[in-house]
């Protein structure tokens, strides 16, 4: 008799976010990661990023008129 055919391993990829192994599969509706909150926390942090990104660096007004004519004071 042919050796039984072992049971396929279904792949597995860590969680971007913990590094959780992930079966990659229907059983796992949020892969790449590991669940829900994971791919939320990931989300967030991306778009977090990409929000902080103007900010981060020097301020954007060089090219503006002087402060007094967009934000009269007096
Ligand atoms: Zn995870």
């Amino acid at each position: 008799m042919p050796a039984p055919t072992p049971a396929p391993t279904p792949t597995q990829v860590p969680c971007p976010h913990c590094g959780r192994p992930v079966e990659w599969s229907a059983a796992s509706p949020f892969r790449p990661f590991c669940c829900k909150r994971c791919k939320l926390i990931d989300l967030g942090d991306w778009l977090a990023e990409n929000h902080r990104i103007p900010d981060a660096g020097e301020p954007l007004e060089e090219d503006q008129p002087p402060a007094d004519q967009v934000w009269p004071t007096h």
